[in-house]
């Protein structure tokens, strides 16, 4: 095998029940070799008949990128895996047992613990070395007990696992870090207010680098407004809804879940198809956006009051990173609690991680683009050493 360790890339694998995404990249550099997504996995018509089959599909799109994946010294494979339940708080390398126990916990994962084992014995038949999951939950395992008990009785939380998990931690944890080297200052000085807002949104409060408060919970359900799914509702309404619109409980979650949201106020999930409305004067796209602002904003204020004040208020990923409106309107109003963001530097775009509060400002107001795979590379290159 030629080359040191730092040439060998990591190969990282985001399973879910119809998709694959893969990206081939060096955890040193951050250097991508490829990237892409094998979809419909399983559906009707498609190709692509499993996930064995999408790592075939995989190796047949790298080849034609001129990257032969059998000739690959790969260091090894990291896999995003979403639920750790209580089990897991750090990454681990998967070994049979580890396997069962993420397949243990698709109870509370039902959507996406059952592909990602999939995903993971798939590769694990197809590339011999360390595989390695890393759990999207696992940052948040340092919140408080006040902050990740939910107030149910006792003996029925303990005996189903019922707790505040959080989702996202990966980005979480990877941008508290990368904002803390864009201030360039120690992670442990900061209080910091993470707003991961893409097609899921979620957010954080970390204090000296650990997660104190998130918005999800047991499931990715709870929280901010995101593309398909509700976030936080009266939990009376399951009840409401199975009585008086005679929906099962499934189908509530699929309601939940599916259908609310962006989707459900305006009729499309995507933030810039929303952007385009509001442009157009439609308003349920106007109520829409409102209610994900007032929401993102209600936050905000619950994690000041928690964290006693905030360094910095931070936005990342699709829309966190790209909407100028949703940062402008998610600011507005703030200024006595020293948040506000300077005009020209929000309206400008960048790729890169910036401030975009004015010089001197009491809170600093930043986008920090976030980067799950390199996140999931490093942890995993770290473990296997
Ligand atoms: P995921 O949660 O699937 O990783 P992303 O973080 O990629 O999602 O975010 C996807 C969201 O970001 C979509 O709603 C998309 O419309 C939004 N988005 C991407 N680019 C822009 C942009 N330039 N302006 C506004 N929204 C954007």
């Amino acid at each position: 095998m030629s080359g040191s360790t730092n040439d060998r890339p990591v190969l990282v694998l985001n399973a879910g029940s119809s998709s694959l995404k893969y990206q081939l990249l060096l955890p040193e550099t951050g250097e991508v070799r490829a990237r892409g997504l094998v979809e419909r996995i399983g559906e009707s018509g498609s190709d692509v008949a499993d996930h064995a089959a999408a790592l075939r599909s995989m190796a047949e799109r790298l080849r034609h990128d001129g990257i032969v994946l059998d000739e690959v010294p790969l260091r090894a494979v990291g896999h995003r895996v979403v639920h750790g339940g209580p089990d897991f708080s750090e990454p681990v390398v998967i070994d049979d047992a580890v396997l069962d126990r993420i397949r243990e916990l698709s109870g509370l994962a039902p959507l996406h613990n059952p592909a990602a084992v999939t995903g993971i014995e798939a590769a694990r038949e197809r590339f011999d070395v360390p595989h390695v999951a890393v759990f999207d939950t696992a940052y948040f395992s340092s919140l408080p007990a006040e902050a990740s008990t939910y107030a149910v009785p006792r003996d029925l939380a303990a005996k189903h696992s019922i707790r505040r998990y959080g989702f996202h931690g990966t980005s979480h944890q990877y941008v508290a870090q990368a904002t803390a080297d864009l201030l360039d200052r120690p992670l442990g000085d900061l209080r910091q207010v993470i707003l991961h807002l893409g097609n899921g949104c979620s957010a954080s409060a970390v204090r000296h680098g650990l997660a104190v408060e998130t918005s999800m919970g047991l499931t990715p359900l709870q929280g901010l407004v995101m593309g398909t799914r509700s976030g936080d509702v009266d939990p009376g309404l399951h009840a409401y809804l199975a009585r008086e619109a005679g929906l099962s409980l499934d189908e509530i979650d699929m309601v939940l879940n599916k259908r609310s949201g962006l989707l459900g106020l305006s009729g499309v999930n995507d933030f810039r198809q929303l952007e385009q409305r509001l442009a157009a004067g439609e308003a349920d796209a106007r109520l829409a956006f409102d209610v994900v602002v007032h929401r993102i904003k209600h936050y905000i204020g619950a994690y000041l009051a928690i964290l006693g004040g905030v360094d910095v208020l931070v936005f990342t990923a699709g829309v966190g990173e790209n909407s100028i409106s949703l940062r402008a309107a998610v600011t507005e109003g703030l200024e006595e609690l020293g948040i506000t963001v300077d005009r020209a530097r929000n309206a400008a775009r960048s790729q890169q991680a910036r401030v975009i509060s004015p010089d001197g400002a009491r809170v600093v107001v930043a986008v920090v683009p976030t980067n799950e795979e390199l996140a999931i590379a490093r942890q995993t290159a770290d473990l296997v050493g």
